[in-house]
């Protein structure tokens, strides 16, 4: 028996390099380990319809234990990967050696922790598990006001989530806007004045000084006032996972470093996901994307190269997210140098426009609202002069 291809991560990233090893007709043995008691699955539903109670959990999972059954592909839940050894080529989990023909790290990112929110004794809810949202799924209920730190992705959709479930909703954001870094002001200020029209007391520009545990909730000082929640939620971004990389001695920067074909610095290995910082032949830069999509596309990639092909993920970043009835599609990436105005089309009070990020004469990203065909022409329309 030939050695198994080893994936590490109970992600989209890993679970798509499952599907897609046999889809593509690879036939020897493929090993997932994966931490969570859970079957791989996609992280979207859980600040979204998972989180609202519209869709049950096994919707999230990229397959059911039936499909990895029937495609021979074995799922280890609950196992830690301790270390891998390039040289060697073998991972360890569990005490236990395991030689890999080819690796794949897909092990995510972790939420970056608030010291003043851990210091306290309050215990908030750093949202990135389907055992995250479970939990707080029990704490947006009517009359009960939840605190969110972080304006970003997380942030806006637990806002949309815990509103929608009839909660108070107060959202601390210390730029002037939410999502301002990545949107610029103009697109941030639409999204400000959705989540403000759907009764969130959203307040930017605001610094967080200190956290105290209530017992049954929190008080937020910003400064010389305060604000009291029943429950914490802190969204202030992730930092990928590489402890594994960076102990195995692979080349680490801003995430695992790896080529257009995903493949890092020890042969054998390749990274994929939300840990991986990939060249990007159409951008000339390299881009570490936590987004849905790019776990999807680096997972076939991944999988075409494991199982011997010489694939690259060419891909433009691609997210979406749904707040309350607003819908959005956004692709591109403005990349160091930004993007110098943002250009709106289409009718932004009735919320259904398309908007494009210009930096010199050239489309870098584009986005569409509520315009559910629009899709393939802003795709198109990267890259391209305005
Ligand atoms: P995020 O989108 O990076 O947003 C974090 C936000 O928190 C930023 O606005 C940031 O402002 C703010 N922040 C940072 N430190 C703060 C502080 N001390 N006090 C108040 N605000 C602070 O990260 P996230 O919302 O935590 O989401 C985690 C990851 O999941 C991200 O990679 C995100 O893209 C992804 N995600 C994506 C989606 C989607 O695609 N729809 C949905 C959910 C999550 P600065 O800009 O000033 O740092």
């Amino acid at each position: 028996m030939s050695d198994p291809i080893v994936l590490v991560g109970g992600g989209l990233a890993a679970g798509t390099a499952a599907t897609e090893l046999r889809a593509g007709g690879y036939d020897g043995p493929v090993l997932l380990f994966t931490e969570e008691s859970h079957l791989p699955y996609e992280r979207p539903p859980l600040s979204k319809s998972y989180l609202m109670g519209k869709d049950p959990a096994d919707k999230a999972a990229v397959h059911d234990q039936a499909w990895y059954d029937e495609h021979d592909v074995e799922v280890r839940t609950g196992t830690h990967v301790d270390s891998v050894d390039p040289t060697r080529k073998v991972v360890v989990a569990g005490g236990t050696e395991t030689p890999y023909a080819g690796l794949l790290l897909a092990t995510g990112a972790a939420p970056r922790h608030l010291p003043l929110a851990d210091d306290s004794g309050v215990r908030p809810t750093y949202l990135r598990t389907l055992d995250d949202s479970t939990a707080l799924r029990e704490h947006l209920q009517p009359g009960r006001r939840i605190g969110i730190i972080g304006g970003g992705w997380i942030g806006l959709e637990v806002a949309s989530a815990a509103r929608e479930a009839g909660a108070e909703v107060v959202v601390l954001e210390a730029l002037e806007q939410p999502l301002l870094r990545v949107l610029g002001p103009e697109v941030a200020a639409i999204f400000a004045d959705l989540h403000r029209e759907h009764g969130v007391d959203l307040r930017t520009g605001v610094q967080v000084t200190g956290i105290a545990n209530r017992g049954d909730g929190a008080r937020i000082a910003l400064g010389d006032d305060s604000v009291d929640v029943d429950h914490l939620v802190v969204g202030v971004g992730v930092a990928p996972n590489t402890a594994l990389a960076e102990a195995a001695g692979l080349s680490i920067d801003n995430g695992i470093r790896v080529d257009a074909g995903l493949r890092t610095s020890a042969p054998g290995i390749w990274a994929a996901g939300d840990v991986a910082n990939a060249d990007h032949p159409g951008l000339g830069y390299p881009l570490r994307v936590e987004h849905w999509d790019t776990a999807i596309q680096h997972g076939k990639v991944a999988a075409a190269n494991l199982a011997g092909g010489s694939a690259t993920a060419e891909a433009l970043p691609y997210f979406f997210t749904d707040q309350y009835d607003l819908g959005m599609e956004y692709v591109g990436n403005p990349g160091p140098e930004g993007f110098d105005r943002v250009v709106l089309e289409g009718d932004v009070p009735g919320r259904v426009f398309r908007a494009w990020w210009v930096r010199g004469d050239r489309v870098v990203a584009g986005m569409h609202v509520n315009d559910w065909d629009a899709i393939d022409d802003v795709r198109a329309r990267v890259g391209q002069p305005l």
